[in-house]
Parts: structure tokens; sequence; C-alpha cells
């Protein structure tokens, strides 16, 4: 795995792309005060994930985006973009291309994006694949200018932070922190679960002794089951029996009534006799029958004419009174005659 190019478009003072080529196992990058050779190593130490602006020597993403000047009177760039391209024949890098192209941009509003071969990805993604061949965006592989002193004065933690890096630790150390985090979302889980099986412990109970009745219920019908065949066979049994006692019963009967037949159709002629008596007598039944019917409607028929005749008497009762009441003492022989006349009309 070798560095071969950085590129670098408006990033900080490079407002026009430019590439720096590394085709030699040193390279020196030379220039005047302020002609960016600073700006050139906080690129790579940017692509590489570096977090902290304060040694980015800013203090937003912006500061990292050209911001126009002098300098060939560029307008101010919308975004800044660095690219790292390493050679990878050897395969280093865990991606089956032979370049292996690193880039980050910062946009105005802060946004960063990172890919990989041109292809956008997750910093996080950035970070796994530099860590597993020891890269990072540690101090310990950029010496910023002045910075000398401070490896060689660093706190034992630093040191111990570089060293760390350069063994690869990084990688591991990440997925310590993703380990961890999972460690207690699984917490979190257990204790949700927990507080869920208190919650249903006593439906639980309740459910348990749904199924323990459900058991006796289930023993109860097979104890049933089995009693009701017991029944059913000694039913059966005593069917056949009784049944046997009755075709022996019917037995006599039967020979009686054969005997009967015998005897009634040796009467045969006598038999036919019967039937024209008994005609007759139905014949004189209904005769009566009709004989009575008559005289019940007779019967009604002189209730209802005896009905109207006293209504009549009671009717010329009332006009005698009322006349003589009126003080006639005549006999009004006419009305009498009209009246006897009624009462010999509904006789
Ligand atoms: P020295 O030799 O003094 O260390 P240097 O070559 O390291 O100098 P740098 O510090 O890399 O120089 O560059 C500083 C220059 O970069 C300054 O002129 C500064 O104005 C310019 N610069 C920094 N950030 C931006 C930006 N966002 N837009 C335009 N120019 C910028
Ligand atoms: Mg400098």
């Amino acid at each position: 795995m070798r560095l071969k190019r950085l590129e670098l478009s408006g990033f900080k003072s490079f407002a026009k792309k430019t590439s720096f080529l590394f085709d030699a196992p040193v390279t020196a990058i030379v220039g005047p005060n302020g002609s960016g050779k600073s700006n050139c190593a906080e690129a790579f130490r940017w692509v590489l994930g570096e977090r902290s602006m304060k040694s980015l020597r800013g203090t937003r993403g912006k500061d990292l985006i050209w911001n126009g000047g002098l300098q060939g009177g560029l307008p101010r760039a919308g975004r800044g973009a660095v690219t790292l391209i390493f050679d990878n024949h050897d395969r280093k890098f865990n991606v089956d291309f032979d370049e292996v192209a690193i880039g980050r941009e910062v946009h105005r509003d802060g946004t960063n994006v990172y890919t990989i071969n041109g292809s956008a990805v997750r910093a996080r993604d950035v970070v796994e694949l530099l860590a597993a061949v020891s890269l990072g965006s540690s101090d310990h592989y950029i010496v910023n200018q002045g910075d000398a002193d401070r490896v060689l004065l660093a706190s034992a933690a630093d040191r111990r932070g570089m060293i760390e890096d350069g063994l690869g630790l990084r990688l591991y150390q990440w997925k310590i922190e993703e380990s961890e985090k999972k460690l207690e979302k699984t917490e979190e889980n257990m204790r949700q679960v927990e507080s869920l099986r208190r919650e249903l412990a006593p439906h639980l109970k309740y459910l348990k002794k749904q199924v323990d009745k459900m058991a006796e219920a289930d023993n109860l019908r097979r104890e049933l089951k089995k009693l009701y065949l017991e029944y059913l066979k000694r039913e059966d049994k005593y069917l056949r029996e009784t049944d046997a006692g009755l075709q022996e019963a019917r037995r006599e009967p039967e020979a009686k009534l054969k005997e009967i037949e015998a005897r009634l159709s040796a009467l045969g002629t006598d038999h036919s006799d019967m039937g024209v008596v008994q005609r007759e007598i139905n014949e004189r039944l209904r005769r009566a029958d009709d004989a009575i019917r008559q005289a019940l409607r007779e019967k009604e028929e002189l209730g209802r004419r005896l009905g109207r005749l006293e209504g009549l008497l009671e009717a010329k009762q009332a006009m005698i009174n009322q006349t003589l009441e009126r003080g006639q003492r005549e006999f009004n022989y006419e009305e009498v005659e009209h009246f006897s006349h009624d009462i010999l009309n509904e006789v």
C-alpha cells in the first residue's frame, strides 16, 4: 500500500483543483510562508477523519472552504474537497480495487460527505477501512509545524493514544465502543423485558389456572367417555336380553293369533253378514243424528220466537202503563186489537 496522490479542490487556500503526486519514496513540499504547506498537511489529517476543528486551525466547517481572496481572484467556493489516492495492488485495503480513493468534502451548511472510490459512505466506513491498515487522524503520523516538541512532551495518556493508533488498536477501540453501546441497549431491553414480565405475571397466573382447568376438563371428558362406553355396553346387553325375552313372550300370543285367524277364515261367510249388519246400524245411527240435529234447529227457532214475544209483551205492557198514567180510563180497543194481532202473528 503506497500513497499515490493528494487532490485538493476548494480546500482552504487551494481554490483550484490541485494534485500532489507522491511518486518517490520521500517527498518534500517547499514554499514561501503562507503558500499553503501547513494546509496541505491538514488536508491529510482531515481526509483521514480528523474532527477537531482546532487542530485544523478553524472554528467551523466552512473555515476549510476556499473563502475567496487575492489569489487568482477566484470567488469563494461552495465546497472544499480532499481526496487521497492509495495504490492497492497488494490489497492491503480490504477493497477489490487496484486504487483506493478516500474522499471527504465539506459544504457551506457544514455537512460532510465521505466517499470511497467515488461512492458515498458513512464516516464510520472510512474509519474502519483506515483502521484496518493502521491509518487514522492521529497526530503521530502528521507532525504539525512546531509540534515536534508536543510529541516529546506528550502526557503518558496522549502517548499511549499515539502508540495504540500506530498498532491499529483504533478499530478495536471503536468496536469496544460499539459493543458497549450495544450492551447498554441490551441492558435497556432486558429492563423492558423484565418490566413486561412483571406486567404479564398475573395474566400468566390466570392463564395457568385456565390451563389447569382445561386439563381437568380433559380428564373428566375422558372419564365420561369411558363411563359412557360402559353404560352403552350394559344398555346394549340389557336390550339384547329384553329383546330375547320379548321374542320368547311373543311366541305364545302369535300362535294364538294364528289360531284365531285360522278360525276367522273358516268363518269367512258369517263375516260378510256381519258387514251388512254393521252397515245397517251405521245407517240408522246417521238417520238418528239427522233427526237430533233437525230437532235442535227447531228448538233454536222456537227459542228465538219466544224471545221476540217476550219483547213485544214488555213493550205493550209499558204502553198500557203509560196510558193508565195519562188518566185515560177508556180502553183503546183498536190498540189492544192491534197488539193481539201482533202476538197471534208471532205465535
Ligand atoms: P508557513 O511557512 O508560514 O508555515 P504555510 O505555507 O504553512 O506557511 P499555511 O499556513 O498553510 O502556510 O497557509 C496559510 C494561508 O492559507 C494563509 O494565507 C491563509 O489566508 C490561507 N487560508 C487559510 N484558510 C483559508 C480559506 N478558507 N480560504 C482562503 N485562504 C485560506
Ligand atoms: Mg506552515
